[in-house]
């Protein structure tokens, strides 16, 4: 058995084995971010069952797509990465879910680009780490009712990213703390803001974060450990 078909056979007993313990009846959407590898790797993995992608350049996801041109109706992108307004146009028409929406003018920026509502979880900074972008906790339920002139923009749920350093007792503090913003947000049954999902674990934490939650997890390490 090669590497790569070793990591995701890994990866998906320790979702199965954290959904159990999160006695979650949906299963988790695993996201595959693929932004350290080529195309022909996405391939492998795509041949493998995993059809969901995630990246963080528009011009490399842009470059991929074309790579995979063939298959890409089968494909669905998730942009998980900083995106400067200007880019916006790029790409905006060209994912299934954008994972960091973490300004207001980025909403106003997608209501002008977007042919049709896009799905987008806010980006929240639950650690209120400097470095890291997205809304303060306390901010997200205003953010989420000044969205409402936005019909381009559906907020699908909340995404986090905790900090590297952070202790076990830590991270399930921060994706318990998201947990529960999202009730609240779904609470205001906004119909722009079903707010049902929440995007959070990456390799280091994914366990943790199912265990708490999460209903789609961002990991690319724990995919590519060990191939040439
Ligand atoms: C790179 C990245 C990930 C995946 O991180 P790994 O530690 O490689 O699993 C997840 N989310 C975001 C926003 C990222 O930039």
């Amino acid at each position: 058995m090669n590497t790569l078909t070793q990591n995701i056979q890994a990866i998906n007993q320790s979702v199965q084995a954290a959904q159990e313990q999160a006695n979650n009846q949906e299963a988790v959407k695993v996201v595959a971010v693929t932004k350290t590898v080529e195309a022909d790797t996405m391939r492998q993995l795509f041949d493998l069952g995993i059809h969901r992608f995630g990246e963080n350049r528009d011009q490399v996801l842009l470059a991929k797509q074309e790579a995979l041109a063939d298959i890409n109706d089968q494909i669905e992108w998730h942009f998980i990465g900083r995106l400067q307004s200007r880019k916006v146009k790029s790409i905006i028409n060209q994912i299934d879910y954008l994972h960091s929406l973490d300004r207001l003018s980025l909403a106003k920026e997608i209501q002008k680009r977007a042919d049709q509502p896009v799905k987008c979880f806010l980006q929240v900074n639950v650690s209120g780490e400097a470095s890291k972008a997205g809304f303060a906790p306390e901010e997200v339920v205003s953010a989420i009712e000044a969205l409402a002139p936005y019909d381009k923009v559906q907020i699908v749920g909340l995404m986090t990213m905790a900090p590297y350093e952070a202790s076990e007792s830590d991270l399930h503090r921060y994706f318990a703390d998201l947990k529960q913003l999202q009730e609240t947000v779904s609470q205001l049954k906004l119909p722009y803001a079903p707010c049902q999902d929440l995007s959070m674990g990456m390799s280091r934490d994914y366990p943790i974060a199912i265990v708490e939650g999460a209903t789609y997890v961002r990991i690319g390490t724990a995919f590519f450990q060990g191939l040439e």
